[in-house]
């Protein structure tokens, strides 16, 4: 069969749910958030028309490339890495569902060597800047370290942010991290600054848990949904890939964060296919 990668063309949408949780730190269920995201998103309760009016049932320009087996070792690195390099190689952008927050640094690897150092628009409750995690350099609470350290970003902008220890202040001011922290943020006004190309990485644990309550890390005084959409919705700069990360089923409730996933799948794929051409 041909690897449906090669069939994609300039301005196309390439979905791709990884399903990988082995970096994850607390507990493992990301790895099946593809399937299911999918599933809501398809499941008839509600249509594929975004809030800006563009329908995505049958748009030739979304591509779905399926969800892709992440090796469990040291492996997935180079194996995010070369999946995502090729669909950018094809002109396309990539949608990627996670799977833990970890798979966001091969990503990046990729994008950066595409387009170079990009701008990142990060929503999350974490800043995921620790040097290690139990030891793990490669955790899901480590990701914007990486790609900080290796010059893969030229702006990291997080918004969400509501965990900030001693150590991850002082990596983020060694990076120069510009953190919106949501003790005072105003979610209803604030428009991304950023002249692009943008990378979005959006953790579901950024929306409060009881908007959001299928994600692994409950962290209490996020987002609303509504004020998440606002953010991405603003954002004027072209986007070149997006992901969404630590869905867990596992924690779910009415698969209800299932669809919250699908709606921000919704507006973020017409976000970048309202970009058109790179
Ligand atoms: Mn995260
Ligand atoms: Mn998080």
């Amino acid at each position: 069969m041909t690897d449906p990668i090669t069939q994609l063309k300039t301005g196309d949408l390439a979905l791709i749910g990884l399903s990988s949780d082995v970096n994850a730190s607390f507990m493992q269920g990301p790895a099946g958030a593809p399937p299911a995201i999918r599933a809501a998103l398809y499941s008839g309760a509600c249509n594929l028309t975004t809030e800006s009016g563009l329908d995505l049932e049958e748009h030739p320009a979304l591509v779905d490339l399926g969800d892709r087996e992440v090796p469990s070792d040291a492996g997935a690195v180079p194996y995010i890495e070369k999946l995502v390099a090729a669909v950018l190689a094809r002109g396309a952008r990539p949608l990627i569902l996670g799977g833990d927050h970890s798979i966001t640094y091969p990503v990046l690897r990729a994008v950066a060597a595409q387009h170079g150092p990009v701008d990142i628009l990060h929503c999350d409750a974490h800043p995921d800047l620790y040097d290690a995690y139990d030891g793990d350099r490669l955790s899901h609470a480590s990701p914007m370290a990486r790609i900080m350290e290796e010059g893969l970003a030229r702006r990291l902008v997080q918004v969400g942010i509501r965990t900030l220890n001693a150590h991850q202040k002082r990596q983020a001011d060694r990076f120069g991290v510009e953190i919106h922290p949501m003790h005072r943020f105003d979610a209803r006004s604030f428009v991304p600054d950023l002249a692009g190309p943008v990378y979005l990485s959006f953790d579901l644990d950024a929306l409060d848990p009881s908007a959001a309550p299928g994600v692994s890390h409950h962290e209490p005084g996020g987002l609303t949904v509504r004020e998440a959409l606002g953010i991405l919705q603003r954002i004027e700069a072209p986007l070149v890939g997006a992901d969404i990360v630590e869905y867990n089923p596992r924690q779910d409730l009415n698969a209800m964060t299932a669809m919250v996933a699908a709606k921000l799948l919704k507006e973020i794929a017409g976000k970048l296919l309202d970009r058109g051409e790179n």
